[in-house]
Order: C-alpha cells, then structure tokens, then sequence
C-alpha cells in the first residue's frame, strides 16, 4: 500500500496507520468510519492511466489499497457493459443516457466489486474465514467470491431475502445463517460473531476497503467515456456505501487530473427506507439521528440505519447532487420501462436509479445538456416475482394458446403484429 497515506475517521479526521487499527476509529466504535486517504502526487507521477492493465476492476490496481504479492480472486469482476440508450435520454429530456450493468458481474450485482476486495484483504490477513450481513448481495457476491478462491465464510441475511439470493449462498457452499429479523438485527449478529470469533468481517460501512472495491465503477465510466466525467450519475441508496465509493472514484480521478470535474450525484431512496434523503433535505445530524422502519419492494436498499451514512452524505454534498425519493410503484414502473428502453434488466433496487432519473428530470434537476449515467446495480432474475408483477402491471401479458395451428393463427392475428412482406399468405 505504497501510496495509502492513511485511513482518516470520518468523524473525528485522525488518520490511523492501517496496521493500527481492525477497521473502524477505536475513539466512536461502529460509527467511526474511516476513509482511506491516499498520496495522490506520488500516484500520479507512478501511474500513467494510458498503460493500466489487468482482468477487470484490477485493471486499476495501482490505485487500490491492497500490498504488492497480495493475491486477487481469479473471477472475472468488473468490466461490465455500458449501453448507451438514446429512448431512455428522449423519455426524461436529458441530452444523453446510458446504463452500466453490474448485473453482469459473476454473481449479479454491483457488490462483487467489493467482494472481491474483501477477499484479497483477508488473505493479505491471513484470515481463514469471513462473515458479512447482508440483504442479499453482498452475502451472494462474498459467498461466490469465496467459492472462486475455496474460502470459507458465514453468511447472516434476513430470512425475508428472496429466494434467489439465499439460493445462491446454498449453491456456493456458504454457512447460511436465516435471522428471523431486519437487515439490522442480521448486522448485529454478524458483527458480534465476527468479533468474538476473529473472523475477517467484511460488514458494509464498517470494513473500509469496501468502497474502495466499489470506487472502480466510476472508473471504468469515466474510461468508456475517454476519460471524461459524466454531468449526472444516479444510484440507488441504502446503506450509502456504493454511492460514496462511486464518489470516492471520480473524486481519486479529480484529484488525480484523470478528469476534470466531480459529476453531480443523486442518491436515489425509496419512500418507505428514506432515512438519508430526510436526513440531507432537513439538514439532521446523521451521528444521532435515530433508525427509521424500513419497508420497501427494493430490498436491497431498504436500510433502518445506513450503515456508510458519512460517505454518502458526502457523496451528495460534495458532488453538488441531491436526493431523490421514489415510491414503490415509481421502482416497479422502472422495470420495465428500462428494460424496454435498454435491454438492461434490472432487480428492483437497480431500476430504481432509473426511477430516480426519471424523478429528477420531473424536478428539473437534470434537462437536455446533461450527459447522465444511470448505475443498474442488479439484475432483474434476482427477483423474478417483483419483475413479473411490474411487467404485468404495465400490461404485458403472456398469450396461452392450444398447441393448434387454427389457435396460432387466430391469436397472431388478434395480436396485430405486421407482417413481413412476402409474408401474410
Ligand atoms: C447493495 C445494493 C444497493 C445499495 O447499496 P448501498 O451501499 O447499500 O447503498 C443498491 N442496489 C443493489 C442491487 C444492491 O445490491
Ligand atoms: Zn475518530
């Protein structure tokens, strides 16, 4: 870690050494959340962006807090697709639109970035097992990230997860732990079993380097763009740590004259898990604002406390952003109305950065000179039964015929498609 300076609490600004300290400031326990600080005119004059190489987010590895003979994981992460979609930029009036797909990633969702990190960084520890909390992905990108390497790990999710999430921890081979609670009594457990036991934990918002493995999206968006900073990017919120790590990104590309100015970024919330977009539109103290109930068909940003509420607080306020707030049907809508704009098949929580920009360009916070990234952090077969219901309710509907020619042909033409010419005889 040659050109990490430091991790700098978010809350009292020490810098601690990293062999000092587990992972967060000793002096305000869970809350003292530390960012990793880094020299940023030694790495300029070490790195030249022209010649990055290596498979995916390690491509960017000299800008990565991680000792030189560390291993990485040997599954593809990172590189996702971004599909430039002129519908979806006519649809809000903005100039340009397009969708990076982290449902690509090996287990379908944007924290395999971070998985991947926390995997590296607990070989480099010696570790022999990690444990995360999670509402669904972090757990499925730890528990495939670990199978890729033969890791063992200990995975606490609610047992409201989807079933597609839990089905992937019993695929990889994971120790599964249903806590019959929220995502924050899952946490609890998961932080008291990581203490006692000395496991690595890779816990959101408490170990540091997990925005750092998220902070490669915003790289690989600046690179496809040559090298240069969107005007908006929208991401879905819970626990705030994708957004400050895709803050963290373009902010370590600013500062390394990589590109020249921070794209504003909107933190998108649902209605029922808003605790952040309240807290930044009433101006409270995230340190003692109390938890919220939260309750929303994106689960995987439905978070009582924000775990990284520091970091994407900051994210928002730095960026000169804002926060969005979309209701349930307003994230249902986006499902297929991205998917049809794009081809980008997202989970609920995915779609909902699309609902956000969709929101926003109804506020006129974004219009026709603005080049806009919307983040689909998830893919939609995570949640088939959200997916469905939404397709359903914007109409779509599946025909059942008899496996009859005389029913093909009157249920073709009662369904008014035209017919090719030469054909139609
Ligand atoms: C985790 C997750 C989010 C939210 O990320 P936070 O860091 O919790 O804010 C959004 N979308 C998907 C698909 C996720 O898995
Ligand atoms: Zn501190």
């Amino acid at each position: 870690m040659e050109h990490v300076l430091g991790l700098d609490c978010l809350v009292c600004g020490e810098r601690h050494d990293p062999g000092a300290i587990d992972y967060v400031c000793p002096r305000h326990g869970e809350d003292g959340i530390v960012d990793v600080a880094y020299d940023y005119p030694g790495l300029r004059a070490a790195v030249d962006r022209d010649a990055l190489s290596g498979p995916g987010m390690w491509r960017y590895r000299p800008l990565l807090p991680l000792e030189p003979p560390t291993a990485v994981p040997p599954i593809l992460v990172g590189a996702t697709p971004m599909h430039e979609a002129p519908r979806l930029a006519r649809a809000t009036g903005t100039g340009r639109v397009w969708v990076k797909d982290e449902g690509r990633q090996p287990t379908a969702s944007l924290k395999d970035r971070a998985s991947a990190m926390a995997v590296a960084k607990a070989a480099e520890a010696g570790a022999r097992v990690i444990t995360t909390s999670s509402t669904g992905n972090a757990a499925a990108a730890l528990a495939g990230i670990c199978a890729s390497v033969g890791m063992a790990n200990v995975i606490f999710v609610p047992a409201s997860a989807p079933p597609a999430k839990v089905t992937q921890l019993l695929a990889y081979g994971s120790t599964v732990l249903l806590v019959d609670g929220v995502y924050d009594d899952a946490v609890a457990l998961a932080m008291r079993a990581a203490a006692t036991r000395g496991w690595y934990n890779r816990t959101t918002g408490f170990n540091p380097y997990m925005s750092e493995g998220k902070k490669t999206a915003s790289y690989e968006i600046a690179e496809d763009l040559g090298w240069q900073a969107p005007d908006a990017v929208f991401v879905s919120v819970g626990d705030g740590c994708i957004i400050g790590g895709v803050h963290k990104g373009f902010a370590d590309l600013v500062a390394l004259g990589w590109i020249d100015r921070m794209p504003r970024i909107y933190g998108v919330q649902a209605a029922g898990s808003a605790y952040l977009a309240d807290a930044w539109s009433r101006g409270e103290d995230v340190l003692t604002k109390p938890p919220i109930q939260a309750d929303t068909v994106a689960d995987s940003i439905s978070a009582g406390l924000p775990r990284d509420r520091i970091k994407a607080l900051r994210a928002v306020e730095d960026s000169e952003g804002a926060f969005v707030v979309v209701s349930d049907d307003q994230i249902l809508a986006a499902i297929p109305a991205m998917a049809r704009g794009s081809g980008v098949f997202g989970e609920p929580a995915g779609a909902a950065a699309y609902a956000g920009l969709v929101e926003a360009s109804r506020l006129g916070l974004v219009g026709e000179h603005d080049r806009v990234v919307v983040l689909n952090t998830g893919s939609g077969l995570k949640d088939v039964a959200s997916a469905r219901a939404a397709a359903e309710a914007a109409g779509a509907e599946a025909v059942l015929i008899s496996a009859d020619v005389a029913a093909l042909d009157e249920a073709l033409d009662r369904l008014d498609i035209p017919n090719e010419p030469g054909g139609g005889s």
